[in-house]
This record gives C-alpha cells, sequence and structure tokens, in this order.
C-alpha cells in the first residue's frame, strides 16, 4: 500500500472538480480520488477523510458542511479543520447577548447551538 503525496491528491480533486462541478459527500470524493490514483499506481490508497482535509487546502475548492443535532459538549476547535472557533452572538429580546453559534474562519465551517456535528460535506470548484 503507497500513501500518495498531498500535492498529487490536490491536484486531482481539483481536476476531477473541474469535471464533475460539485461532489456530494466525503464518501464519494474519497472513492473518486482513490479511482484517479489507482490508475496511476493500483498500491495507492486514500482514506475519504485524509481526501477530504487535503480539497481543504486546494485554493480554488469550496467546501461547505451540512451539521446535525448531537448531545456532545460543543466544540472549541473547528470539527472540520481544528481551527479555533469564533462564536457567533445574537441579542435576545432583553437585550442580552447570547451564543447562537460558531464558524470557523480556516474553512468556512458553521455550527448552530444544537446542530453542529458535521454531516455531510459539499464540494465544488470556486468560480471566479
Ligand atoms: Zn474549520
Amino acid at each position: 500500500m503507497k500513501i500518495p503525496n498531498s500535492e498529487l491528491v490536490g491536484r486531482i480533486i481539483r481536476e476531477k472538480l473541474k469535471e464533475v462541478g460539485v461532489v456530494r459527500s466525503q464518501q464519494e470524493l474519497g472513492r473518486i480520488v482513490e479511482g484517479e490514483l489507482k490508475d496511476i499506481d493500483s498500491s495507492f490508497h486514500i482514506s475519504p477523510e485524509r481526501a477530504r482535509r487535503i480539497a481543504l487546502e486546494v485554493q480554488d475548492i469550496d467546501v461547505t458542511v451540512e451539521t446535525k443535532k448531537s448531545a456532545s459538549d460543543k466544540p472549541n476547535n473547528c470539527p472540520v479543520c481544528n481551527y479555533d472557533l469564533e462564536g457567533l452572538y445574537a441579542e435576545n429580546l432583553e437585550g442580552e447577548k447570547t451564543r447562537v453559534g460558531f464558524r470557523c474562519n480556516n474553512c468556512g465551517y458553521r455550527g448552530d447551538v444544537d446542530e453542529f456535528m458535521p454531516m455531510r460535506y459539499e464540494f465544488k470548484i470556486r468560480k471566479d
């Protein structure tokens, strides 16, 4: 089993997204990337998680995250890329600020106070 380097994987992800436009899950991204890698060398292997992490680092790719409800503790760090999260606040009727969610300035992840667990990812090529 061989581990492909990030640069090669990033290039494949960019090329495939240009071709297909949008990929609607991390599993699908992993499958597509592994398929391409195996055309190059059949011993290449990549996990969907690693493909997703590399996609986050490619400049012209947008990654969006759908979140779901969870009873676990609120994250302090981004559950997608591990960056520090910034709190989002809103004023209630009494004029008090309450935390309504959080946002990651690194990867675009957003969660709210009830729904913050990453559930589904979408990968798109950014069009300028
Ligand atoms: Zn993030």
